[in-house]
């Protein structure tokens, strides 16, 4: 699905394998450059609810701000999902 991010586009899916990390992790989402062109969101697949959200807030900031600290925004990620999990927020499957 086609994502929009402070006027950018991205083609974001959800991917059963992801690129490697340097600690030989596979990650859990990937981003793209926001000035490259036919970039994707990564997401993925077969993770907890909870994780799925929360990369999906991570990778987006990316997108909307790459030069962003990843400390910071691995931090916010984590601590929006809680927000929106203490508010009742729940992932509802989508019908295709
Ligand atoms: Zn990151």
């Amino acid at each position: 699905m086609i994502v929009n991010l402070l006027g950018k586009h991205w083609d974001l899916q959800f991917c059963k394998k992801l690129p490697r990390l340097s600690d030989g992790r596979q990650a859990r989402g990937w981003c793209d450059h926001p000035d490259s062109t036919g970039k994707t969101i990564k997401i993925r697949d077969g993770m907890s609810d909870f994780d799925t959200l929360r990369t999906l807030i991570h990778e987006c900031q990316h997108g909307a701000d790459w030069t962003r600290d990843e400390d910071f925004i691995d931090r916010f990620a984590d601590d929006l999902a809680v927000i929106m999990e203490l508010c009742g927020w729940k992932r509802v499957p989508k019908e295709d």
